[in-house]
């Protein structure tokens, strides 16, 4: 039998599709390129915005009448009945907690062309599937290392998808680590929607200290962490990053808005100015960090004063990049019942002004790399120019050069020129 997956939203459900793959080829099964070609397909889908979840339905309605479908992840999670009720075609939904039983799903359902799911949420950290699993790529693991939320900011999806926080054993966080540094990963990137609130209380191990002793693992050159909550800042990661070079001066900080206002309605549980203060904090330490956020537009009730205050935090923490989105509501979420009350035309054009003026920013912040020296990691070809290689600089900026290196090896680049979203560059021989 052959399978095919399709992966929808965040790096977590990219891990979870390593895992299910891992399931899969344990017991011979043959993974496809292409989703023609296969028996049984697994849509691992996202649920973080509308337009996310639409997708996924239409994904489903092109399939072949064939062939065996199975819907995993968070809407799959939060949205089983619908699942069901718009897409006959479906023969098991999983929830984001019970793929790890796939070998079953596939034995006691597909196999007898019966239907059926399982959305089961578990309270402990589940860790089935061994540690060792097929991997997306050779060069960059990723390791969950908690999972779920307690925070309920009130737009957010994610605490009814993955449930409540459970935070993965500290060995196993750290025997994983060692496996990929032992078998030539040289990026890993820890993972979990609340990276910096994880803990190992039997252990007496704190989040910053799970850094620092990943950190002691030789041979890895950048340890990342995705994604973290600046509520939960303490400066002892300051400190440990500042002792460990091999922390990348990177971090993803979601700020959601900048006024403290708006931050009060999102159920955010710090203010504008506090925000500010620990990104100061950070840069006054560790001079070469460069920080990355996410920000909503039109959450009910923003005044232009509210966005004008977004733009101002935007100027003042002089992001790297930033993902921004037209705020959409999710059904189970406190905010999906206030009235959204912004009209479109003005929602479109606050995401223009911001994406106009983070643009600006990256421009600046490009033009003043040119004949700077950046290490970057080589991710693969570049498949707009024959001959040139793409790779991503320790704050995740893409550079092009022309080159002959493999995925993974670390290569000096001069910058020539730029672009608002790439770098170009030669490399230093
Ligand atoms: S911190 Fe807020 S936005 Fe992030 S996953 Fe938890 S509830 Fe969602």
């Amino acid at each position: 039998m052959k399978f095919f997956i399709k992966t929808f939203g965040c790096q977590m459900n990219v891990n979870d599709s390593e895992k299910i793959n891992h399931i899969l080829s344990d017991r011979e099964m043959e993974r496809t390129k292409e989703v023609e070609d296969a028996d049984i397909v697994i849509i691992n889908s996202c649920a973080v915005r509308e337009k996310a979840q639409e997708k996924i339905f239409s994904f489903i309605g092109r399939l072949d009448q064939s062939q065996k479908i199975v819907v995993s992840g968070c809407v799959a999670q939060s949205e089983k009945d619908l699942i069901l009720k718009r897409n006959r075609k479906v023969d098991f939904v999983v929830g984001t907690h019970q793929f790890y039983g796939m070998n079953e799903i596939i034995d006691d359902f597909l196999l007898k062309n019966l239907k059926g799911t399982n959305t089961t949420l578990s309270k402990e950290w589940s860790e089935e599937v061994p540690d060792i699993y097929s991997r997306e790529n050779r060069f960059t693991g990723f390791i969950s290392i908690m999972e779920g939320c307690d925070n309920f900011c009130t737009y957010c999806i994610v605490p009814f998808t993955r449930g409540r926080e459970k935070y993965r054993p500290y060995r196993n966080i750290f025997d994983e680590a060692e496996y990929l540094a032992e078998n030539g990963f040289r990026e890993i990137v820890l993972l979990g929607q609340n990276v910096n609130s994880w803990k190992d209380q039997k252990e007496g191990v704190s989040f910053a200290s799970l850094l620092s002793r990943i950190a002691g693992i030789e041979k890895i050159k950048w340890i990342r962490f995705i994604t973290s909550y600046p509520g939960y800042y303490e400066s002892e990661l300051i400190d440990v990053m500042k002792q460990n070079r091999n922390i990348a001066r990177h971090i993803h900080f979601p700020v959601q808005s900048g006024s403290t206002r708006i931050l009060k309605k999102m159920g955010r549980n710090y203010t504008r100015e506090q925000y500010i203060q620990i990104i100061s904090k950070f840069k006054s330490e560790i001079p070469e960090i460069k920080f990355s956020s996410d920000f909503i537009v039109g959450f009910p009730g923003e005044s232009d004063r509210d966005f004008d205050l977004t733009l101002s935090l935007i100027e003042k923490a002089r992001y790297d990049s930033l993902f921004s989105f037209i705020y959409s509501p999710r059904k189970h979420t406190k905010a999906a019942s206030i009235d959204d009350n912004i009209p479109a035309e003005v929602k479109k054009k606050r995401l223009q002004l911001l994406h106009e003026l983070q643009k600006n920013i990256q421009l600046e912040a490009h033009g003043g790399l040119v004949g700077k020296e950046l290490e970057v990691m080589v991710t693969g070809n570049n498949m707009k120019r024959e001959g040139e290689l793409l790779g991503r600089t320790e704050s995740y900026k893409i550079v092009t050069f022309p080159g002959n290196h493999k995925p993974g090896e670390f290569v000096k680049v001069t910058i020539d020129s730029f672009g608002p979203h790439s770098l170009r560059g030669l490399e230093v021989i």
